[in-house]
């Protein structure tokens, strides 16, 4: 494992992995939307960081927590309409475009993948997305206008308007099951890819953290882009230390 905290070196490394591999998986966390104003998850002052998490089991279970899960979600709504896609998010919807990555898989829910222009065959959200939400019993789609017009009239969280299941945002919550045509493709995706890059995640939510890992053991070269150490920086072959932006700003020149 080589650990390169120098800007330029960083760079330099991630532009010839890019450059040399036949097939490139981005993966992405947290810490690639900070720069674009969101905060990411455990790092100090980050909203999560103040708040516990609802579980999905109690946002089952009770009425309370559904409101408090909507009143974050309308919340954090704001904060994404305006959070625009920063040079990294750039520079890796040119690495898509252009045939070098595959696919991008993403934890993130904020939606800047696909705005950066990352076509929706080429992306993959394990953990949702939070502008829309969605029947956890029929699927029926609903918006978050409609969600929070319902909620203000009747003073409880909104029913699915075809067979009054319970709605939530099309979210991946802690305890919640993972999608499975996501985690598919997912897995086909590692198993395909030579170079593996993980960005701005802290590599300890699972099962998400484990591909990473997979791509090693299938034979990928494993590259972690983040500012602090993470989870797996002991099996992976490059940890590039320092801000995202910074490090992906030459590839997504190269892309423009
Ligand atoms: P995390 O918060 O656990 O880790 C983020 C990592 O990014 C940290 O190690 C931090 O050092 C690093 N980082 C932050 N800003 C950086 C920058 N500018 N340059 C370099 N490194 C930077 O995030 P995670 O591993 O993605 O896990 C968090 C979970 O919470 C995910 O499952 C995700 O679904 C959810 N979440 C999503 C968002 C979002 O959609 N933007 C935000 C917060 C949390
Ligand atoms: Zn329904």
């Amino acid at each position: 494992m080589a650990i390169v905290d120098d800007l330029s070196e960083a760079r330099a490394v991630l532009g010839d992995l890019v450059a040399g591999a036949g097939r490139v998986v981005v993966f992405t966390g947290a810490g690639i939307s900070t720069e674009s104003g969101i905060p990411d998850f455990r790092s100090p002052g980050g909203i999560w960081s103040q708040r516990e998490p609802v579980y999905y089991d109690d946002f089952l279970a009770s009425e309370e927590a559904r409101l408090e899960d909507w009143h974050r979600r309308f919340d954090m709504r704001r904060l994404l309409e305006t959070a625009r896609p920063n040079a990294a998010h750039r520079a890796i919807a040119g690495l898509i475009k252009s045939g070098i990555a595959s696919h991008v898989i993403t934890q993130n829910i904020d939606g800047l993948h696909q705005r950066s222009g990352v076509p929706d065959d080429r992306l993959i959200e394990l953990h949702g997305n939070a502008t829309t939400a969605g029947c956890l019993d029929c699927g029926a789609p609903m918006t978050l206008d409609e969600a929070r017009v319902e909620l203000e009239a009747s003073g409880h969280a909104p029913r699915c308007f075809s067979c009054g299941g319970l709605v939530k945002a099309r979210v991946i919550s802690f305890g919640q099951p993972m999608p499975v045509r996501e985690m598919e493709r997912a897995e086909i995706a590692t198993g395909d890819c030579d170079l593996f890059v993980a960005v701005g995640s802290s590599l300890v939510v699972y099962p998400a953290a484990g591909f990473p890992l997979a791509a090693k053991r299938n034979g990928a070269t494993l590259v972690i882009v983040n500012r602090d150490p993470t989870e797996q920086d002991q099996v992976a072959d490059y940890v590039l230390r320092g801000a995202i932006g910074p490090i992906f700003e030459p590839l997504s020149v190269g892309e423009a």
